[in-house]
């Protein structure tokens, strides 16, 4: 069972993942599939944050997908954007949102041993 609590975060995750993939008309409707899916269906979804991937039974074809950024699916293997994907990706930045709004409560602040990488003599963090 998929909770989406907050609706708020989620359509804007859904509305910043249309933006980004504007010109890649399969992906968008991939995204949009994602989002009826999980409106419709997200009784048959499982986030699973060890592995950051989503399981799916698709309601289409009675298969459980596992999606992170690869799935098991027919469009998958033929090299097309699936909506399991899409849902995937959509559920991990909701979560991932979700995530760093905890963090911005200092008495929820998880401590992260963070080690300062140089990238071609570019601090990256
Ligand atoms: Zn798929």
């Amino acid at each position: 069972m998929l909770a989406i609590n907050n609706e708020q975060k989620f359509n804007a995750t859904v509305k910043e993942a249309l933006t980004k993939s504007a010109n890649f008309p399969r992906w968008q409707n991939a995204i949009n599939k994602a989002v009826a899916q999980i409106e419709l269906h997200g009784e048959f979804m499982t986030w699973m944050p060890e592995t950051k991937s989503l399981l799916i039974w698709s309601q289409d074809s009675n298969d459980i997908h596992a999606a992170n950024g690869v799935c098991d699916c027919e469009a998958y293997k033929h090299g097309f954007p699936c909506w399991h994907r899409a849902a995937a990706r959509l559920v991990r930045l909701y979560m991932e949102a979700r995530l760093e709004e905890s963090n911005n409560i200092p008495y929820l602040k998880t401590t992260i041993e963070r080690k300062a990488e140089r990238l071609a003599g570019i601090r990256i963090n």
